[in-house]
């Protein structure tokens, strides 16, 4: 093949790879076509690769074919981890995305320090900083999250001017490389400084709220490889790195707005701290609580039921024994929905991903904001570990700390039943007052075996 019809074929291979990637985004944002979404994001990542190996300025594929061993080495486990360790393993991805963005940048400044412009230097200094920041915060998020850290936020007086001031120092060390690019010696204190910035962003955040940081440093490690594209003149890169930049900003936009939460106060919050001491120090107060059998009767005397999946029923890992539910009642004549909110669970779309892991039709999963008018003519509202997200309180009470975030309205049904195996509170740290109504009714234990009991007295599963 001549030189400039090799060219071309490359060039329509990162066009055809843009395009899958455009085009897997499309696909992710609905259930049904989710599977695709990842199929068109796999193949359009593939034909990235394998035109990169095929171009000319490549002179020996030793390292390559070496560094390809290790990723695969580390990645193929990383794919195989269980349902709830998603988010670790998803902010693990992250590290290693900014710290290859990181190396690649701080590469291109040795090998080209010499002749590097200003202009250059910038591009190189902004973007090897958000890198190392996102690799060493990515970390932290993972360490957290896996529970190697400890999960609660840590702060101490003046955090803030000591985090800003890092900051301000890594900025200053690119300033002045951007004048003096041949100063080699700020290069690798600027590194260092940014290395340790991400360590001091993520370390006072408390590790619920760490789902939103991955987001957002999802984000972060997009703008870095975006950043990278332009010092290696790659338009695949710069495309790719601007996706994944504005669509990881844009879930941690949904995320904060589904919490009734500012940037502000997930980053610089520390909301697992406040709602401890909430916890504690309240009174005591009557619930009622029922059986599997009692449960089974209600649900099989209903016409229409509501079932609310929240975080429990992933821990459980229900989602089965949940469509044996549905089955068993959708053959007695129950109409039975599945409510999503969009932050259930610990990661956004958790449990659209456990239902549909289940079989449960795309067709029965409705969003919030179509559900909430159809709770008052709702018989029963099956709350399965799910808790937050039903709390009345959220609507009426201006002093809760979620005051303001959107719920699913479960309260307005005729009956709810909470299936949760104490009086614990879930993530906010705070009590439920839907638990105390008159209509509702507490299904204590956990939430695989409780669902079981009750498909058993309805006389179905396997
Ligand atoms: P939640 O408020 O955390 O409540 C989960 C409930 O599940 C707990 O009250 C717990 O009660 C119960 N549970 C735990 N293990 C269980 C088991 N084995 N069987 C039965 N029940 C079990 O969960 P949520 O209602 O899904 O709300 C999600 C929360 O996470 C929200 O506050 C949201 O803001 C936050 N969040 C979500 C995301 C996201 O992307 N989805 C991101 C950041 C933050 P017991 O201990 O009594 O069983």
């Amino acid at each position: 093949m001549t030189g400039s019809a090799l060219q071309l074929s490359l060039d329509f291979a990162y066009i055809a790879a843009v395009v899958l990637f455009i085009l897997s985004l499309k696909l992710l944002s609905s259930p049904a076509s989710a599977r695709w979404g990842v199929l068109a994001g796999e193949i359009g990542a593939a034909l990235a690769v394998v035109a990169t190996l095929f171009n000319p300025e490549l002179v020996q594929y030793r390292w390559i074919l070496i560094a390809l061993v290790i990723g695969a080495g580390v990645g193929i486990p990383l794919g195989l981890v269980h349902m709830t360790a998603v988010p670790q393993r998803t902010a693990l991805s992250h590290a290693f995305g900014a710290l290859s963005a990181a190396m690649i940048g701080i590469a291109e400044y040795y090998v080209s320090k010499r002749s590097v412009t200003r202009f250059e230097m910038g591009e190189i200094a902004l973007e090897v900083i958000i890198g190392s920041l996102t690799f060493t915060g990515s970390l932290i998020a993972a360490g957290k999250l896996q529970e190697l850290l400890p999960q609660r936020p840590i702060v101490y007086r003046g955090q803030n001017i000591v985090s800003l001031s890092v900051l301000a120092a890594a900025v200053a060390l690119a300033v002045a490389l951007v004048v003096n690019p041949a100063h080699t010696v700020l290069f690798p204190v600027m590194v260092i400084v940014a290395l340790i910035f991400g360590v001091l962003l993520v370390t006072p955040i408390g590790g619920a709220d760490m789902p939103t940081v991955i987001s957002l440093l999802n984000s972060y490690a997009g703008v870095s490889a975006a950043l990278l594209g332009f010092v290696l003149n790659s338009k695949v890169l710069v495309v790719a790195g601007a996706l994944d930049g504005s669509s990881g900003f844009i879930l941690s936009v949904i995320m904060c707005k589904a919490m009734n939460r500012s940037f502000t106060n997930v980053m610089f919050g520390a909301f697992g701290q406040v709602q401890a001491t909430q916890a504690a120090g309240k009174e005591e107060r009557v619930v009622r609580s029922a059986t599997p059998e009692e449960a089974a009767a209600i649900l099989s005397a209903a016409n229409k039921v509501v079932v609310v999946p929240g975080y429990g029923m992933a821990v459980a890992q229900a989602q089965h024994k949940v469509r044996e539910l549905y089955d068993v009642l959708t053959k007695k004549g129950v109409d039975v929905r599945f409510a999503i909110h969009p932050v259930a669970g610990r990661m956004p779309g958790h449990m659209n991903v456990l239902l549909a892991e289940a079989d449960i039709p795309y067709d029965r999963l409705i969003e919030m904001d179509e559900i909430n008018g159809d709770f008052p003519q709702t018989d029963v509202a099956l709350v399965i570990g799910a808790n937050d997200v039903t709390n009345p309180a959220a609507r009426a009470d201006h002093s809760s700390p979620i005051f303001g975030m959107p719920i699913l309205d479960v309260d307005k049904a005729h009956t709810v039943m909470v299936i949760k195996r104490s009086m614990n509170p879930g993530f906010a740290g705070i009590d439920n007052p839907l638990y105390y109504l008159d209509q509702t009714l507490m299904l204590f234990g956990d939430a695989k075996q409780f669902v079981g009991g009750i498909v058993r007295e309805l006389g179905g599963g396997h």
